[in-house]
Formats: C-alpha cells, structure tokens, sequence
C-alpha cells in the first residue's frame, strides 16, 4: 500500500501539559513518521473555518473557544495507513470510552479538552493540510 499523509493537531491542553513530547512518542511508536510540525496559536477565524462543520452543534463555541485558548502543535503524519492508523492511536472521541493505551485514553482531560486531532477521511486530510502547510514544509 502506498504512504499516506494525515492532519494533526496537539491541542492546547496538551501544550498546556507539556505533553507534546510523550504524545508524539505514540505517534513515532505507531510507525507514523511526523513529516511537518509547527507551534502555534490559532485565531479565532482559523479555529471556526477549521470545525465549520460543526458549527450547527450545540459544542461549537465551547470548541472554539477551547481551540484558541493557548498555543497548539499542527502535524502533518506520514505512514501506511495513516488516517486509519492514526485515529487508532487518538482512540475514541470521548476518553471515557477511548481503548488502553490510546492518546486520548492516557492524556484527555474530558470529550472536548480531549489532546489531539485526526482527520477522519484522506480527503479531508488534504483540505486540512492545505490549510496549515505549504508544499515546501512538508519534509518525508
Ligand atoms: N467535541 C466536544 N463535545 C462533543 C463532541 C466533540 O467538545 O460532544 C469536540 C472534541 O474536541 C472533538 C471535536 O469536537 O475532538 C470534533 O468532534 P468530532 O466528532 O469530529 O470528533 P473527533 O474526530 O475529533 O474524534
């Protein structure tokens, strides 16, 4: 199967944490290799553009909110199977219900404050790509 590339995100309860390291060592153990990496904080148009399709739901201010609190890691991954791969990784939206020894189950705060983000489909992975990296930054 050929290399993929997924979109990620260490969000700000993880910088907060200073869990960026720990997190990025079950990324690199999963075999995903972090192609591109930036630190940065997000304004409050990026973070609505970014979850715009969310934005009917009752969580969608919250979110925002959440999402420009403080500064966040975006990530491109790079593997076989990396959105699958990945999302396996993050485990379950809600940590409550994430598997042992996923990201969310080990460092997630709650549902919303849950340490990381990972595109749901290769399709949306490049649309969310696109939106954080240029082509030159992205080193596999
Ligand atoms: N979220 C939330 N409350 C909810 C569901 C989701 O605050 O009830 C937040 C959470 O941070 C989640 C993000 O919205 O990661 C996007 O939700 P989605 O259902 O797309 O989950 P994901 O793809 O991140 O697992």
């Amino acid at each position: 199967m050929a290399l993929e590339r997924t979109f990620s995100i260490l969000k700000p309860d993880a910088t907060k944490r200073n869990l960026t390291g720990a997190i990025n060592a079950y990324i690199e153990k999963a075999g995903l290799r972090i192609v591109a990496q930036k630190r940065m904080l997000l304004t409050r148009g990026q973070a609505e553009t970014f979850y715009a399709v969310h934005k009917e739901r009752p969580f969608f201010g919250e979110l925002v909110d959440f999402m420009i609190s403080g500064p966040i890691v975006v990530q491109v991954l790079e593997g076989e199977n990396a959105v699958a791969k990945y999302r396996e990784v993050m485990g379950a939206t809600n940590p409550a219900n994430a598997a042992e020894g996923t990201i969310r189950k080990d460092f997630a705060l709650s549902v919303g404050e849950n340490s990381a983000h990972g595109s749901d489909s290769a399709e949306n992975a490049q649309i969310e790509i696109a939106q954080f990296f240029s082509g030159n930054e992205i080193v596999g």
